[in-house]
Order: C-alpha cells, then structure tokens, then sequence
C-alpha cells in the first residue's frame, strides 16, 4: 500500500447546504473527508487541510501553499491528492505543474460534482480513484474525475453537471477508470530528479474576451498607471485581432512599448494558435503580441502569471511563454 499525502482545499465535495439552501464550505468537512468509505482501503492516508473554500475563491497565494506543501513532503510520500472545487480545478493543476519543476510522482487533483453527504455523491468514487492513480507510475500533475485521467495543464472544465466534468480538447487523456485504473496515453513516468520549486505568481494581469465592436479605449485604460503587468487577449481563431475598425493593433504596440507583454490566446477550444496564417494574426505578432500557441486558456495564464513573477524583461518573458515546461504546449 503506498503512502499519500492528501491535501485538502474545499470544494463540492465537502460542501453542505446552508441555512438559504445554497451549497456551501461546512465546518466538519475534514471529518467528512477522512471518513470516506474505502479511503482507508486504498492507500496509507495522511490529510492536511490547506484551506476551506469554494474554489471560485482560489488565491495564486493557495497555489504557493500547495506546491510548499508538496516540496516538503515530496520525499516521505509516493503520491500527493488534492481534494479541490471543480470550479477552478484546472487553473491550480495548470499552476502546479509550473511551480513543482523536474516532477516525478503523481499529484492527482479531484474534487465531485455532487457533495459527499449527498447519497448520489461521485465523490466517493472520484476520492478512491485519485488515491488509486497517486500510487502509479506516473511523474506529472493530472485531473482524475469520473472515468477520466487528463493531464492536469492540458485540461478543461466542460460541465458542471456530467461526471466527467473534464476534459483536455487537445491531449489525449493520459489514462481511463474502468474497473482498475489504465494510464494508455502519453504521460511521463516516475523519475528520481530533484524537484524544484518556483512557486511566485503574479496576479496584476488582465483578460480580454474580444468580440467584434470592442473599443480599444477602454483595453488602453489600464496601461495608466503602471499597475498592470500583462494583458492577456482570447483573440480569434487561430488568435486574430481586429487590425481594421476599431483596430487594437495599436494598443499591442502601446503596450509593449512601455514594456506591458502581451499573451495571445484563442476563443477555439480545439487550438493550434498559429498567428502567422491572417494578416490579422500577423499584424498582432509584428506589434509585439506573443502567441500562447495550443495552451488552453488557464495553462496560459497561469503560465503568464509564473513567467512574470520571475522576470518583465519582454524577450525572456516571450521566451518563456513559447518554451515547454510540463507538457503544456505542442512546438512544431
Ligand atoms: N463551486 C464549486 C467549487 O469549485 C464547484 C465544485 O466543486 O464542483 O468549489
């Protein structure tokens, strides 16, 4: 049996109606959580209860305390779950798996759709299974929910009612949960490396969702003030930005001119991020905006956050972005 260090962050899975009738964080959820059936079973369990939230409330701060928590305890443990809200579970395992460098045991995030004091609870299941795939031959941080195994940076949240709540538009998932856990895809296995930790993120970015009609006045506001460290915009396609009426070309080329990176991402989910095949792209590019290439949307940012809490220098911070550190993008 291996021995698992669960880490506990709040979530559905703990959650309790309260007096409105509204899920909520209740008060015992560590006791809810140790005494899921099988858990015991399963693995040699210790718990640490990080914090106590619905994960819309998640603080790059919380990211910091994971990865802290995990360093320490890397060498005592053969695998590491966090329990966490679905809600954001994407953002944190994208953001662990940039601040834990050289990983090489499984960090499992799961979490439920359903409460586990509801009698229809997944999370159960979902609990079992994340402890189960901790003790595999795997080296990377990965979602498990419902029958799905999903590297953790190329994830998604696509429902919050199906059990498989997740899925990773791009990858292909690394592993399934019939019966037994499989890993079957492409994944990296346990190593002996060191591990390295990095886990500073900077929170004073902005995003923009285009749509057709938005004015560049209102994007050029917050270049004021020197506040703003990055600007991060779900362009179009394959990452176009308008370059004709209400052309935001010139706002990249503000911007980056007063040394404020900007990310390119993409509204497609299925993504491969070429800039270089519009005019409209091209222009984006030639005014200085970076491209996130095939990054879903939260290893994007979470990546950018990383990225600028170590350096502004803007060709580091490009160089950076558009280099892989934990199977995050594809470079063809
Ligand atoms: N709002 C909840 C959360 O993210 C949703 C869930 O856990 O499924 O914490």
């Amino acid at each position: 049996m291996g021995k698992i260090l669960v880490l506990f962050s709040g979530g559905t899975l703990s959650m309790a109606p309260n007096t409105d009738g509204v899920l909520a964080p209740s008060d015992n959820a560590e006791t809810i959580l140790k005494t899921v059936p099988g858990l015991r079973e399963a693995a040699d369990c210790d718990f640490e209860l990080v914090c106590n939230i619905d994960s819309s409330n998640m603080q790059p701060e919380i990211w910091a305390d994971l990865a802290q928590r995990i360093a320490r305890a890397y060498d005592r443990y053969d695998g590491f779950v966090i329990a966490h809200g679905t809600d954001t579970m994407a953002y944190t395992a994208s953001a662990l798996s940039f601040a834990l460098g050289n990983l090489g045991k499984p960090v499992v995030l799961t979490g439920s759709q359903k409460p586990l004091i509801s009698l229809a609870t997944d999370g159960i299941n979902n609990l079992i299974n994340a402890v189960r795939v901790a003790q595999m031959d795997l080296g990377e941080v990965c979602i498990v929910f419902g029958t799905r195994i999903l590297q953790g940076n190329r994830s998604t949240k696509e429902s919050d009612t199906k059990l498989n709540a997740f899925r990773s538009p791009i990858a292909f998932p690394i592993g399934e949960i019939e019966i037994d856990a499989y890993l079957r895809g492409q994944y990296t296995p346990r190593h002996e490396k060191k591990l390295t930790l990095q886990a500073a993120f900077e929170n004073r970015i902005v995003v923009f969702q285009l749509f057709p009609g938005m004015e560049p006045d209102l994007i050029e506001r917050v270049l004021v003030g020197n506040t703003c460290k990055g600007i991060v915009m779900l362009g179009f396609g394959p990452g176009n930005i308008p370059n004709g009426g209400r052309s935001l070309i010139g706002v990249i080329e503000q911007a980056t001119a007063v040394g404020i990176p900007v990310l390119v991402t993409t509204q497609c989910s299925l993504r491969r991020g070429d800039m270089r095949q519009y005019l409209v792209g091209f222009d984006a590019v030639t005014a200085g905006a970076i491209s996130a290439l095939d990054m879903t949307d939260e290893a994007a940012i979470t990546k950018f956050m990383w990225v600028l809490a170590q350096t502004q220098n803007p060709a580091d911070v490009k160089r950076m972005m558009q280099t892989n550190y934990a199977g995050e993008l594809t470079l063809s």
